[in-house]
């Protein structure tokens, strides 16, 4: 092209377009610059006519090939091995498909009740929706938005229906479901910004472990973002700069080039052992909730699951109750972070993790939640502790079992009378189950920290939950965003009880570690180490950053950080220690 021409189309386009910001939730670090792609999840409008009797055998013959080419989709993503982690939910969805009943049913409101094959398909999914939506409230969103994604997906089959999704694009949409994140990253999606949804959303998580940056919960992307705008992509912060001006594209391209230069870093640095400058040995994990997130955890070197969520296992699965079931998927965990350990928690259900059933409570976060709603559902309870000792005999000496929201040691002592009674069943059953497998605690209520000794003397290790114990000290709930500048993990109180926690677990030589987010930051992390904590457990994107600078500083300055923090009375004091150990970096 002409340079007198590129220049005018460049002025053109400047005058065309405005600059626009928008921003969202951060779902997956990255920064990216490119044209959009809409993607707009079809649901065609169904007939509502009525076919005739002759018609119908046609129109079950339309369903059968429908399902047909959705299950060969599907089995294409099944087949790449880079999509390995995502298996379990590709599985749900072909099972779906194939589900005796579901086709029955099918076939009969064609036949029987002469419904073309598209509404008939609408009709009979929308009976399944209802009675999940009826018996379990919100509790099965994740099994809700499965099932509808499958319908919708036979829909567009059914109706001949294409995205024009280009590849290499940056993806626009209202809201994605997990299949769709899937099914995008086979196409080269440079990344993705959804209206809806949050960044703890499954699809977000998926996202996350295919490393597509992404931005959710804009709001109005949709709205504002053309077909082939261009745009720039901020994960890091979830700031969208739709037909950014020639100096903003600059800016960002330069931050593009440090990026670059900072992943082949991270990919290094993460092959370097975990090791202080002056040669402290630590060890850091993840937090996972879904196998999917492993990808990345794996990359970066995590060594093994400091904490692996159950909820949403729990939440999303029809058969929950189901041991079976449950056992797939730890051995799926356990399977693909070999010859790592993996710390499985037991359902920590209430709180903010709602499943429908139960009373509303007015304080949830200081009502019937984890062990203490366990210890009342001995049928939940033993089934997950039958299925984690299941699974631990084939992995013997790599499962932990992490116990949530303890806050009395009464409940410790009933808990682990119903293991004993539990590994009794299973061990008169033949099984040959791990007969030593540690039992650690939560310490995320303040009544553990302060009697931290006793506890440890009644567990195997004890995990600190930043999370949750920053909100019980503070007496700030966690999800009020009115009141979120108070909730503060680095504040003074926490430091001095998770002093507490280190001593009482080196005087009962009892291993303690960190799971909540805390972690999560360099410096506090550095901080921590400081502490004598040598295991931290956190999200798994975060891991190179945090490596980086335990790498780079020696033990002797993290403990000096360390007396400072301790010696602090404000959070400002804090946020003064923190900026002046970041600038000696
Ligand atoms: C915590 O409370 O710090 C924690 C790790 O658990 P969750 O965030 O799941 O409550
Ligand atoms: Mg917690």
């Amino acid at each position: 092209m002409g340079l007198v021409r590129f220049m005018r189309m460049e002025m053109s386009n400047q005058l065309d377009k405005k600059e626009i910001f928008i921003s969202g939730a951060p779902a997956c670090p990255g920064i990216v610059i490119g044209d959009t792609s809409l993607y707009q999840r079809v649901r065609p409008n169904v007939s509502d006519t009525q076919i005739a009797d002759d018609e119908a055998e046609d129109h079950i013959h339309k369903f059968y090939e429908a399902l047909d080419v959705a299950e060969e989709e599907l089995q294409v993503l099944l087949g790449n091995s880079e999509l390995e982690e995502s298996a379990d939910l590709i599985q749900t969805q072909i099972a779906i498909l194939k589900d005796p009943e579901m086709q029955d049913r099918v076939e009969q409101e064609i036949s029987a009740n002469n419904k073309p094959v598209d509404s008939a398909v609408e009709s009979i999914f929308r009976n399944y929706l209802q009675v999940i939506q009826e018996n379990h409230g919100g509790a099965f969103q994740n099994k809700s938005v499965d099932i509808s994604d499958i319908r919708d997906r036979l829909l567009q089959i059914i109706h001949n229906k294409r995205d024009d999704i280009k590849e290499g694009t940056i993806l626009v949409a209202r809201e994605l479901s997990p299949r769709e994140v899937i099914s995008f990253s086979n196409r080269n999606i440079k990344g993705l910004i959804t209206d809806q949804g949050g960044a703890t959303s499954h699809a977000a998580i998926i996202a996350r472990s295919m490393n597509i940056p992404t931005v959710v919960g804009t709001q109005k992307a949709t709205e504002v973002i053309n077909f082939d705008d261009e745009v720039v992509l901020d994960g890091r912060n979830g700031e969208v700069v739709v037909n950014p001006k020639k100096e903003t594209r600059q800016k960002y391209e330069h931050l593009i080039t440090q990026q670059s230069k900072r992943k082949a870093d991270f990919e290094s640095l993460c092959k370097k052992p975990n090791e202080t400058f002056d040669g402290k040995a630590f060890s850091l994990q993840a937090n996972i909730e879904f196998a999917e997130e492993l990808s990345i955890a794996n990359k970066y070197q995590a060594e093994g699951v400091g904490l692996l969520r159950t909820e949403s296992i729990y939440l999303s699965r029809k058969h929950f109750k189901n041991v079976d079931q449950q056992v797939a998927f730890y051995k799926s965990i356990l399977e693909l972070t070999t010859p790592h350990q993996v710390t499985i928690r037991l359902f920590d259900v209430g709180g903010d993790k709602f499943f429908g059933d139960e009373e509303k409570e007015q304080n949830p976060f200081l009502g019937w939640r984890g062990i203490r709603m366990l210890l009342e559902q001995p049928e939940l309870l033993k089934n997950q502790l039958r299925a984690i000792l299941e699974t631990s005999a084939d992995f013997m000496g790599r499962i932990r079992i992490l116990v949530p929201m303890v806050s009395t040691i009464d409940e410790i002592y009933k808990l682990k009378n119903i293991i004993g009674e539990v590994q009794k069943e299973l061990l008169n059953q033949g099984f040959d189950i791990d007969k030593n497998i540690p039992l650690g605690l939560m310490v995320e209520v303040p009544s553990v920290a302060l009697k931290a000794d006793l506890f440890a003397s009644h567990a195997d290790f004890l995990s600190v939950g930043t999370n949750d114990l920053t909100q019980y000290v503070l007496a700030v709930d966690r999800g009020n965003e009115r009141i979120s500048n108070l909730y503060d993990q680095r504040h003074p109180a926490i430091w001095r009880l998770i002093k507490e926690v280190a001593e009482a677990g080196e005087r009962n030589e009892v291993p303690v570690s960190v799971c909540g987010e805390l972690a999560s930051d360099p410096i506090a992390a550095s901080c921590l180490i400081g502490l004598g904590i040598d295991t931290l457990s956190m999200n798994a994107v975060v891991l190179p950053s945090v490596k980086q600078v335990l790498r780079s500083n020696s033990y002797i300055d993290m403990q000096q950080l360390a007396e400072k923090v301790l010696d602090a009375g404000t959070l400002d004091d804090i946020d003064n220690i923190f900026s002046n150990w970041e600038t000696k970096e």
